[in-house]
């Protein structure tokens, strides 16, 4: 019978938007159980789950994680396995760490009908048949493009950026300015993806042209108080990703400065892009991303992107409200609950001051915790076990197992991503 609380190791990824060497927060985690950095990679992401492009191992023995949770089920618990179908060990979310100061590419995730659809046809580049909702949680400032502005607002950039309005023909502008101006919700929404459609299969030649004039204009020039509000995140998108249309979408799209501890999710078929930061990410199980923008020309997939792409014009959106998590014990309450509304996931901050303990009740499904900062002890089985634990490290808790998070001298942050079944 295996533990219920045991080290698991955890592969990096690095992908051109990372942060360099010791630089990146991914880096300084991987780096202090077993990995040895190198200055000169950069360090985007850190995988934390099962998916088969960056299994997790049990540390020590190094065996799969999926083939100990196939070999004990009760680690993950029946109602889990039922609900989300799991087979052979799987887990129903996958968790990261990303630490990046270039954009990723301008993307959205498929639903399950089209990740289904895109697997069979191209396997070698969408891994597997799963939809990809996910929520991202600030661990530092983090720079994010998400969602569609309203037609208003696009026909505001389209009347006071020539440079932006060149990119589309008078019909479709009329088209979208009509719209608006009739509240015509339907009809705004096909202006919107005819916009973007436009945008995303224009000539390059015509990109990079009407690019170059509006950055020499915003570097060189006073611009109007409505592009005032553009500007540097126009420019910075631009040294990012020189000449990519995707530059353009700083005109259409909702823009987020997130603080520490802020999250959102992103709902599948949402365009988003995260622009730069350091944070959390917690998914369903899946690595199916659509790119349209800032991204090599072999990676982009415009048609499926037009194809799976949610036309939802809003002006903001609302991040996720954490909720305290009603401790277990009688010790402090230094955990947050921050629930995206995602069946297959969500994530706790869990704080533990010095000299504090954090307890958590059983949950009724599988969880990762990661730890972000200091070191304690994790104590289960009515305190009979214990593993001490350090900035770094990452545990697996199996279902239906309480514990206790136990600071030292100094205090202990650690983020646990979970998945809990309902009761009937
Ligand atoms: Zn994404």
């Amino acid at each position: 019978m295996s533990e219920q609380v045991f080290l698991i190791t955890s592969e990096t990824k690095t992908y051109p938007w990372g942060k360099t060497g010791l630089a990146s927060l991914v880096a300084q985690l991987a780096s202090i159980p077993d990995c040895d950095v190198d200055e000169n990679l950069t360090y985007a992401e850190l995988w934390m789950g099962t998916h088969p492009a960056a299994p997790s191992r049990v540390h020590g023995s190094g065996k799969l994680l999926s083939e100990h949770l196939a070999a004990n089920p009760q680690l993950l618990g029946e109602p889990v396995i039922n609900r989300f179908g799991l087979k052979d060990g799987n887990l129903p979310f996958l968790f990261k760490v990303l630490s990046f100061d270039k954009a990723l590419p301008i993307q959205i995730h498929p639903n399950k009908t089209l990740a289904e659809h895109i697997h069979a046809n191209r396997p070698d580049r969408y891994s597997d048949p799963n939809h990809k909702p996910e929520m991202a949680l600030a661990l530092s400032q983090f720079h994010v493009l998400c969602g569609f502005l309203p037609g208003f607002q696009i026909l505001t950039y389209l009347s006071s950026v020539p440079e932006f309005a060149a990119m589309f023909s008078q019909d479709l502008i009329d088209n979208l300015s009509s719209a608006v101006q009739q509240k015509d919700a339907g009809r705004q929404k096909g202006a919107l993806r005819e916009l973007w459609s436009t945008l995303l299969k224009a000539d390059k030649a015509v990109v990079e042209q009407n690019l170059t004039a509006l950055v020499g204009r915003y570097r060189s020039a006073k611009v109007s108080p409505e592009e005032e509000k553009v500007k540097s995140l126009l420019l910075r998108v631009h040294d990012m990703h020189p000449g990519d249309h995707g530059v353009f979408c700083a005109f259409m799209m909702n823009y987020y400065v997130l603080k520490e501890g802020h999250a959102l999710s992103v709902a599948v078929g949402e365009p988003h892009a995260y622009i730069s930061g350091d944070i959390i990410e917690c998914m369903a199980t899946s690595d199916n991303t659509i790119a349209a923008a800032f991204s090599p020309e072999e990676d982009k997939d415009i048609d499926n992107f037009l194809a799976g792409v949610q036309v939802s014009p809003a002006l903001g959106k609302t991040l996720i409200q954490p909720t305290m998590f009603t401790p277990g014990s009688t010790h402090t309450n230094g955990t947050l609950v921050f629930n995206p509304g995602i069946n297959e996931l969500a994530v706790m901050q869990v704080i533990v001051a010095k000299s504090h303990i954090e307890g958590h009740r059983p949950r009724r499904g599988p969880s990762i915790a990661i730890v972000t900062d200091g070191e304690g002890t994790i104590v289960w089985a009515d305190g009979s076990k214990r593993l001490h634990v350090k900035r770094g490290q990452v545990v697996f808790i199996g279902q239906g197992t309480a514990v206790k998070f136990s600071a030292g001298e100094s205090p202990f942050h650690l983020y646990r991503a979970f998945v809990e079944v309902a009761l009937n």
